[in-house]
């Protein structure tokens, strides 16, 4: 393992020994949690449009299953890594723990560009790993999801896969997928709404009126578009920044999020939008906005550009954005973050909710799904703003010490530490 202090895998420890420390875990319990219980690698060809066959590399990781069945995304981007898959692995553990969900935390992903590839080779590609990992997974073991360009699509391809391999119905196995096929209602967005909702509350613990304020947003798929048009919607925020893989566009008036995604989705890309002034994605984090929502990828916020972040709130919709050095000097400049696991967690709520209609065969109301998963936000963002002031640390050290916390007791019952 590289031990660069960039590395996502590094840093996800180095955050849970600050947690453990503050809640004198014991020894055995802190080098347990500090670990993957298990990891698979894989190796896999895949016959590609031309003829020739690829071989891709993927990842499955099952970090901690004290508290259910290991849960959490696939993702498909050219620099993942087992060290990328750990990380968000551990998050994951931390992340259905801080919402209280009876899910442990596991994560996948394969080393692969689908930018540059075909449906066809897409598809191939998906099922391939599931027939790699498919042994691993289930309802009651470890049910994977959607995450940086992977889609309810691919979900569908690799729940076929399965349920082909099975030979009987597990729609379960994989949430995020598409409602006709057992998706849930309001799964699309549940990230970004969560994120939402978790800014909501920060804004009345400071005593803020979002209404007409202003946010940016770095990054542009699943987690930033809902996060403009539901920043907009619910908080009144005026979004005047976003940024993709291209860069980003500014404009001081505010944009329309509505024609924002529309643009997007229509050219694959923000810039050129019309009226818009260009803007690199390192400016667009240091502007001078009420929320900004990081909502790319890990390491965007580091020492050497925290103490130039002048947003009164930091969303974190993204995994991993801060590094530990920016988080103490974001806590002294008084920028209240919200951390990843916890800001980023309407997803995994809403794919625990899909599991449970799964489960049942009954389907929830749009309306029902968004309340549950208000309450759930609500909740568990007053829990770690609760043992934040009681313990006078900064929120992601808080929501730390809470989901350790529950990690470590559940460990214990089991007799496991
Ligand atoms: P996505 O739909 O694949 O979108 C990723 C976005 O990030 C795209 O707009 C992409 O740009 C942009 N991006 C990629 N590299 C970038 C770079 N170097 N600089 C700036 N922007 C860059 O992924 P997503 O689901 O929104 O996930 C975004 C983040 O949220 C990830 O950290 C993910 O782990 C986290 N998250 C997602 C979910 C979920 O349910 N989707 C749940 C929890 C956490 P292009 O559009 O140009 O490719």
């Amino acid at each position: 393992m590289c031990e660069d202090s960039l590395n996502p895998f590094a840093i996800a420890q180095r955050q849970l020994d600050e947690a453990a420390e503050k809640l004198h875990l014991d020894e055995a319990t802190h080098e347990f949690l500090r670990w993957p219980q298990r990891e698979f690698i894989v190796t896999i060809p895949v016959k590609m449009d031309d003829g020739k066959f690829k071989v891709f590399k993927g990842y499955r990781v099952q970090y901690n299953s004290s508290r259910g069945p290991t849960k959490g995304g696939i993702r498909w981007h050219p620099d993942e890594t087992i060290d990328t898959v750990r990380a968000l692995a551990a998050w994951m553990t931390w992340k259905t723990a801080v919402m209280d969900i009876p899910l442990g935390g596991g994560k996948g992903g394969i080393t692969c560009n689908p930018k540059e590839m075909s449906e066809g080779e897409k598809e191939r590609l998906a099922r391939a790993y599931i027939r790699a990992v498919g042994r691993l997974l289930g309802v009651t073991k470890d049910v994977p999801a959607p995450d940086v360009y992977t889609t309810p699509k691919i979900m569908a391809w690799m729940m076929d896969e399965f349920e082909t391999i099975q030979e009987e119905s597990h729609p379960g196995v994989i949430t995020g997928k598409p409602i006709p096929l057992g998706g849930s209602q309001g799964r699309g967005d549940a990230t970004a709404r969560g994120g939402v909702y978790c800014t909501r509350e920060a804004a009345k613990v400071l005593n803020i009126n979002l209404d007409g304020k202003t946010a940016a947003i770095q990054g542009f798929g699943n987690a930033g578009q809902y996060a403009a048009l539901l920043g907009e919607e619910i908080l009144g925020l005026k979004i005047i920044a976003v940024s993709d893989s291209k860069g980003g566009i500014i404009n001081k008036n505010g944009f329309s999020a509505k024609e924002l995604v529309k643009y997007k989705l229509e050219n694959g890309q923000l810039k050129g939008f019309p009226g818009a002034d260009d803007i690199t994605n390192e400016e667009l984090l240091e502007l001078d906005v009420t929320v900004l929502f990081p909502s790319a990828l890990e390491n965007v916020i580091t020492e050497e550009n925290a103490a130039k972040i002048k947003a009164t709130i930091s969303c974190e919709l993204a995994n991993g954005p801060t590094t530990p050095e920016a988080d103490l000097i974001l806590h002294d400049n008084n920028v209240f973050v919200l951390p990843d696991f916890l800001a980023n967690a309407g997803g995994v709520t809403v794919s625990y909710f899909e599991q449970v209609q799964n489960t049942y065969n009954f389907y929830w109301e749009l309306d029902d799904v968004y309340k549950m998963l208000d309450k759930k936000m609500t909740r568990s963002f007053h829990d770690v703003y609760y043992m934040a002031q009681k313990e006078k640390v900064h929120m992601r050290l808080a929501a730390y010490m809470v989901s350790v916390a529950r990690v470590a007791e559940a460990c214990k019952l089991r007799g496991w530490v």
